[in-house]
């Protein structure tokens, strides 16, 4: 369940054309709104299991390919494509402010689901941390596997 009905709406328009239903049916697994340290703790039992079927699936290449920075095939390591957590919705939908010491409060979004996972070199990993793929990124990475 997302936590707010804007965030549902968000994911939406960027995977499902704005279709909910479609979200949920389609697109559903890719998502897991357990605590984040649960499923960073899953993942990482899971990561050198999942590291050959993705190099297989991504061909030994970075799925990513963001322009100007991909390195191709250097460092590849697994990486989650809707990030296990984030505060990306509470600060640009809700206009959430830090307070003193402290970072705006995180939500949990990805899932561990093998779909919901990607082969990245060390620059795209690092430029993407933390942020949600755009539109294009949704595209060029899930259009060929669902
Ligand atoms: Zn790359």
């Amino acid at each position: 369940m997302f936590g707010y009905p804007e965030d549902e709406q968000y994911f939406a328009g960027l995977l499902s054309g704005g279709k909910l239903d479609v979200l949920e049916e389609k697109y559903g697994h890719l998502f897991d709104f357990r605590e984040p340290s649960l499923k960073r703790a899953e993942f990482n039992v899971l990561r050198g299991k999942l590291l050959p079927d993705l190099m297989r699936r991504f061909d030994g290449r970075c799925g990513l390919q963001i322009e100007r920075i991909c390195e191709g095939d250097v460092s590849l390591a697994v990486d989650h494509f809707i990030p296990l957590s984030s505060n990306i919705l509470n600060k640009e939908l809700r206009h959430l402010r830090a307070v003193a010491g402290k970072k705006v409060a995180t939500q949990s979004f990805g899932s561990n689901h093998p779909d919901n996972l990607v082969l990245a070199c060390s620059a795209c990993n690092s430029y993407k941390k933390h942020r949600f793929p755009d539109k294009a990124l949704v595209n060029r990475v899930l259009k060929n596997k669902l």
